[in-house]
Protein backbone atom coordinates (compact mmCIF):
# COMPACT_ATOMS: atom_id res chain seq x y z
CA UNK A 1 0.00 0.00 0.00
CA UNK A 2 1.68 3.11 -1.11
CA UNK A 3 1.81 6.03 1.53
CA UNK A 4 -0.45 8.46 0.06
CA UNK A 5 -3.51 5.08 -0.07
CA UNK A 6 -2.83 4.66 3.16
CA UNK A 7 -2.74 8.51 3.99
CA UNK A 8 -6.05 8.70 2.13
CA UNK A 9 -7.66 5.89 3.57
CA UNK A 10 -6.86 7.69 7.15
CA UNK A 11 -8.83 10.75 5.72
CA UNK A 12 -11.96 9.08 5.14
CA UNK A 13 -11.88 7.11 8.02
CA UNK A 14 -11.95 10.13 9.76
CA UNK A 15 -14.29 11.92 7.75
CA UNK A 16 -17.00 9.64 7.87
CA UNK A 17 -16.45 9.63 12.01
CA UNK A 18 -18.36 12.37 13.83
CA UNK A 19 -16.03 12.85 16.46
CA UNK A 20 -13.58 14.12 14.30
CA UNK A 21 -13.42 17.66 13.32
CA UNK A 22 -10.40 20.28 12.39
CA UNK A 23 -8.86 22.16 15.18
CA UNK A 24 -6.24 24.44 15.72
CA UNK A 25 -3.46 22.50 17.50
CA UNK A 26 0.15 23.60 17.82
CA UNK A 27 -0.47 27.09 15.67
CA UNK A 28 -1.60 25.23 12.80
CA UNK A 29 -4.83 23.50 11.45
CA UNK A 30 -5.52 19.46 11.82
CA UNK A 31 -8.03 16.78 12.64
CA UNK A 32 -8.63 15.77 15.84
CA UNK A 33 -10.82 13.35 16.92
CA UNK A 34 -10.69 10.24 19.23
CA UNK A 35 -9.64 6.63 19.50
CA UNK A 36 -12.37 3.94 18.95
CA UNK A 37 -11.48 2.29 21.88
CA UNK A 38 -10.49 5.14 24.54
CA UNK A 39 -12.28 7.91 23.50
CA UNK A 40 -8.40 9.54 23.63
CA UNK A 41 -7.74 12.37 21.45
CA UNK A 42 -5.72 11.65 18.15
CA UNK A 43 -5.05 13.20 15.31
CA UNK A 44 -4.37 13.49 11.73
CA UNK A 45 -2.49 15.97 9.29
CA UNK A 46 -5.01 17.73 6.97
CA UNK A 47 -3.03 15.62 4.54
CA UNK A 48 -3.97 12.75 6.36
CA UNK A 49 -0.52 12.35 7.36
CA UNK A 50 -0.72 10.25 10.86
CA UNK A 51 -0.38 11.96 14.18
CA UNK A 52 2.29 10.14 16.58
CA UNK A 53 -0.15 8.02 17.90
CA UNK A 54 -3.00 7.70 15.47
CA UNK A 55 -3.48 3.91 13.61
CA UNK A 56 -5.51 2.37 11.29
CA UNK A 57 -8.17 -0.44 13.34
CA UNK A 58 -9.25 -2.99 11.43
CA UNK A 59 -12.22 -4.28 13.47
CA UNK A 60 -12.19 -7.27 12.05
CA UNK A 61 -9.01 -8.04 11.74
CA UNK A 62 -7.35 -8.60 8.46
CA UNK A 63 -5.59 -11.85 9.56
CA UNK A 64 -9.42 -13.02 9.80
CA UNK A 65 -10.33 -11.41 6.10
CA UNK A 66 -11.23 -7.86 7.84
CA UNK A 67 -11.20 -5.75 4.48
CA UNK A 68 -10.84 -1.64 4.01
CA UNK A 69 -14.91 -0.76 3.75
CA UNK A 70 -15.40 2.36 5.96
CA UNK A 71 -17.01 0.07 8.56
CA UNK A 72 -14.08 -1.98 9.55
CA UNK A 73 -12.24 0.80 9.81
CA UNK A 74 -11.63 2.80 12.69
CA UNK A 75 -8.80 5.56 13.50
CA UNK A 76 -7.20 3.81 17.42
CA UNK A 77 -4.56 5.26 19.69
CA UNK A 78 -1.59 2.78 19.03
CA UNK A 79 -1.73 1.63 22.25
CA UNK A 80 -5.54 0.52 21.68
CA UNK A 81 -4.48 -1.05 18.62
CA UNK A 82 -1.56 -2.28 19.77
CA UNK A 83 -3.03 -4.38 23.23
CA UNK A 84 -6.00 -5.69 20.59
CA UNK A 85 -3.76 -7.05 18.47
CA UNK A 86 -1.91 -8.76 21.23
CA UNK A 87 -4.78 -10.05 22.67
CA UNK A 88 -6.90 -10.71 20.09
CA UNK A 89 -5.89 -11.77 16.45
CA UNK A 90 -4.07 -14.91 17.58
CA UNK A 91 -7.33 -16.08 18.33
CA UNK A 92 -9.51 -17.80 16.03
CA UNK A 93 -12.36 -16.38 14.03
CA UNK A 94 -15.03 -18.07 16.18
CA UNK A 95 -13.91 -17.07 19.54
CA UNK A 96 -16.00 -15.68 22.25
CA UNK A 97 -13.62 -13.02 23.26
CA UNK A 98 -12.97 -11.57 19.63
CA UNK A 99 -16.92 -11.95 18.47
CA UNK A 100 -17.74 -9.79 21.39
CA UNK A 101 -14.64 -7.27 20.71
CA UNK A 102 -16.05 -7.26 16.98
CA UNK A 103 -19.52 -6.70 17.47
CA UNK A 104 -18.86 -4.04 20.28
CA UNK A 105 -16.47 -2.26 18.01
CA UNK A 106 -18.73 -2.35 15.00
CA UNK A 107 -22.03 -0.43 17.03
CA UNK A 108 -19.66 1.94 18.24
CA UNK A 109 -18.47 2.18 14.40
CA UNK A 110 -21.85 2.28 13.61
CA UNK A 111 -22.68 5.10 15.41
CA UNK A 112 -19.80 7.22 14.59
CA UNK A 113 -20.27 7.00 10.93
CA UNK A 114 -21.46 10.46 9.14
CA UNK A 115 -21.32 11.44 5.47
CA UNK A 116 -17.84 13.38 4.98
CA UNK A 117 -18.28 17.08 6.11
CA UNK A 118 -18.92 19.39 3.04
CA UNK A 119 -15.66 21.82 3.60
CA UNK A 120 -13.47 18.84 3.85
CA UNK A 121 -11.12 18.02 0.75
CA UNK A 122 -10.80 14.52 0.33
CA UNK A 123 -9.19 12.65 -2.13
CA UNK A 124 -10.81 9.66 -4.13
CA UNK A 125 -11.70 7.20 -1.87
CA UNK A 126 -9.22 4.28 -2.04
CA UNK A 127 -10.91 0.57 -2.89
CA UNK A 128 -12.22 -1.49 0.24
CA UNK A 129 -10.62 -4.62 -1.23
CA UNK A 130 -7.27 -5.42 -0.18
CA UNK A 131 -5.46 -5.42 -3.47
CA UNK A 132 -1.96 -4.31 -1.41
CA UNK A 133 -0.08 -7.57 -0.18
CA UNK A 134 -0.12 -8.78 2.64
CA UNK A 135 1.16 -5.92 5.75
CA UNK A 136 4.02 -5.63 6.59
CA UNK A 137 5.85 -3.48 8.99
CA UNK A 138 5.21 -0.04 8.72
CA UNK A 139 1.95 -0.30 6.81
CA UNK A 140 -1.07 0.11 9.16
CA UNK A 141 1.45 1.85 11.75
CA UNK A 142 3.24 4.95 12.18
CA UNK A 143 4.25 5.14 15.14
CA UNK A 144 7.76 5.21 15.89
CA UNK A 145 9.38 1.21 16.34
CA UNK A 146 9.27 0.43 19.93
CA UNK A 147 8.67 -2.97 21.57
CA UNK A 148 5.07 -2.60 21.04
CA UNK A 149 5.20 -2.07 17.78
CA UNK A 150 7.29 -5.44 17.19
CA UNK A 151 4.98 -6.95 19.21
CA UNK A 152 2.14 -6.12 16.71
CA UNK A 153 4.25 -6.93 14.15
CA UNK A 154 4.18 -10.34 14.71
CA UNK A 155 0.69 -11.07 15.25
CA UNK A 156 0.07 -10.09 11.55
ZN1 LIG B 1 -7.07 4.20 22.61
Amino acid sequence: MSRSTHHARLLWCAAVDRTWRRVEHGGRTCLMGKCIHCNRKITLGLDGTPGPTTTLEHIVPRTHGGTHAPGNLALACARCNGQKGVRLDGRPLHDPTLQRVIATLGERRERRLRTPPPAWTLPPRPPDTLADPAPEAGDDHSAAPNPRTRRRKRRR
